[in-house]
Order: C-alpha cells, then structure tokens, then sequence
C-alpha cells in the first residue's frame, strides 16, 4: 500500500447559478483516491457508507487501484449526505444540510496491509478520528492533512494536537486566518508552521494555492476555466493530486514540492470542469500532463529590467 486516505464517502447534493446535481457520489476521501490514483498502483481507503452507496462506484475506484478493504459498509443505514448552493462567485458557497448518518459510527480499524503504508492523507473529518488513523501507522514518512473551519469552531484543542503530528496542513486561506488568529497570510504561515508541520499550503480557490515553509514562499495560480460547472471537491482533489506526485516521486524537498502543488491545482481545475467526480473518471494521464504544461505556459515569462 503507497498511500493511505481517511475522510468521507458521500453523497452531495450541489447547486450552482449555472445548475444543480442531485445525490451525486461526492466525499473527501473519493476525490481524494481518485486524483492520487493516476500516480499510484495502489492506495487504501479507509471510511464508512451505509448500503445505499453504489456498488458500481466502489468497483471503479477498486479498477483504479484504490483498495476498499478499509471502507466499512452498514447494513440499513445511510451514507453521509451534504447539499451545497455556491453563489455566483464560486468561492464562496453554503452548506445546506449535513446528514452525518453513518459518520457518527466511524471508528476507523485499519486492515493489517494499510499499516505500514508510507503516505499518509488525513481527509477533513473530526480530529479525534484522523488522531486514530495515525495512530495506527506504523512509520509514515510523509502525512498530509486537511481540515476546515468546522473543526476550529467545535474542536481547536483535539484539531492543534493532530496538527502537531503531521507534515504539511492544507486548509483555505480563511481557515489559515481562523486558525492563526492573524489576517496577514505570511503571519499566519509562520504561526501555523511554528504548531508543528513542516508546511503550509494555503488554498485561495481560483486564485491558485500558496506554499510556505519556514523560510521560502512559492505561489502557482489555478487555470483559468472558460465555464466552471461544480467547484466541489476542488480542494481534495488538490489533495489526492499534490499527495499522489509526492508518493509517486517520494521527494519532500521545497522544489519537489511545488511540482506537487502544480499537479495538484491540475487535476482540481479537471474536478470543475464537471458535476461530481464525473471529470475525474473521465480523464487519462495524458489529459493531466497536457494541462500542467499549460500551467508551465501561463507563468512564463521574460522580462528584461530596464534602467532608470
Ligand atoms: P471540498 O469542496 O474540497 O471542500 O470538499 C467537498 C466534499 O466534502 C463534498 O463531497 C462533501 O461530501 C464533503 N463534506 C462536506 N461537508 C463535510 C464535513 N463537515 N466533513 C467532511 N466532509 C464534508
């Protein structure tokens, strides 16, 4: 096993000013798989659904090499549900509803052959369930987590003991603030970084994505999308993609590490492209080279500085 995920396994319900997508299979830890499963041959999941989930989506994760053997399915109960409306700036949305359902029961028990995986992806859940993941590893040389302002309203003393204990956070830059208590992005980076993990990566949704560590800063934009149909799951699949690359090339250094935000913000501007993980399962390895030469050509430039 190269990577192990934790997070939700979902249904979404999502509504755009362009659109809507009903009951739609949604959740961190499916984004999350999938984008980090054009790197890797293998990667676990670990998660529970209720028996309402379709058998078909699980058989095409299990196509991409992500191993389910982790992903606990109750009888007569229902899996996690939320429904969204994002407004006409897509940056920002508004979670309708929340049906835990099956989530309150999760008490992750990693199977044997997850335990010793390298890569860790600690998928936005509650703290004290991604605090049982990692405690269950073994020795991981790279764990990744996500999180969000949820965790910071209910949780903040079990969320900063897991942040002690990882590598790189990944949150938006409102959560940055949030969590910091400082407004300036540079500030809330030398905060956060000083809790514990070695980086920070900063997600501003269309504006790209920031990656700090104690000393340097490096900035990669997103790709401009001539139509944004569903912005959900961006941020995971971000994830999926940056983690993948890493466990994929297995270099931690700062340049490897932007390479990885690249990837990431490649396969997150595939994610918008359409409703759900539709685009995701679509896509082939090609599709997402072609795209982070695009990246390549949308900074490049010459510039010559001209006297005074
Ligand atoms: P993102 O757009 O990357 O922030 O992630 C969207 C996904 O997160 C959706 O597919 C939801 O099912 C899932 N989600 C929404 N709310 C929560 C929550 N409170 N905890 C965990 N996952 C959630």
């Amino acid at each position: 096993m190269q990577l192990v995920t934790v997070g939700t396994v979902a249904f979404d319900n999502i509504e755009t000013p362009f659109g809507r997508a009903d009951k739609v299979v949604g959740g961190a830890a499916t984004y999350i798989s999938l984008a980090a499963s054009f790197f890797l041959n293998k990667s676990g999941l670990v998660s529970v659904v209720g028996d309402d989930f379709p058998t078909d989506m699980m058989d095409l994760m299990q196509a991409k090499g992500v191993d389910l053997t982790g992903l606990e399915v109750l009888k007569g109960k229902e899996s996690f549900f939320w429904a969204g409306r994002y407004h006409y700036d897509m940056n920002t949305r508004d979670t309708l509803e929340t049906r835990l359902n099956v989530l309150l029961d999760l008490d992750p028990k990693l199977p044997e052959n997850y335990k010793a995986a390298p890569y860790v992806m600690l998928g936005n859940l509650d703290p004290k369930v991604q605090a049982k993941v990692l405690d269950q590893m073994s020795d991981p040389a790279l764990v990744v987590m996500d999180t969000m302002n949820f965790w910071m309203d209910s949780a903040m003393e079990d969320l900063k003991k897991v942040i002690g204990r990882v590598d790189i956070l990944c949150v938006n830059d409102a959560e940055a603030r949030q969590l910091s208590g400082q407004h300036s992005l540079v500030k809330a980076a030398n905060t956060i970084l000083a809790m514990g993990p070695t980086y920070l990566v900063v997600k501003k949704g269309e504006h790209g994505a920031l990656l700090f560590s104690k000393d340097r800063v490096f900035f990669a934009p997103a790709m401009p999308l001539e139509d944004i149909i569903d912005p959900t799951g961006a941020g995971d699949t971000f994830a999926g993609g940056f983690i993948g690359y890493l466990a994929r090339t297995q270099d931690h250094s700062f340049d490897n590490l932007k390479r990885a935000i690249i990837v990431g913000s490649a396969l997150a501007s595939f994610c918008c492209e359409k409703f759900g993980v539709q685009r995701l399962l679509e896509i082939k390895r090609e599709d997402i080279d072609e795209r982070v030469q695009q990246f390549v050509d949308l900074v490049d430039f010459d510039i010559e500085l001209v006297e005074e």
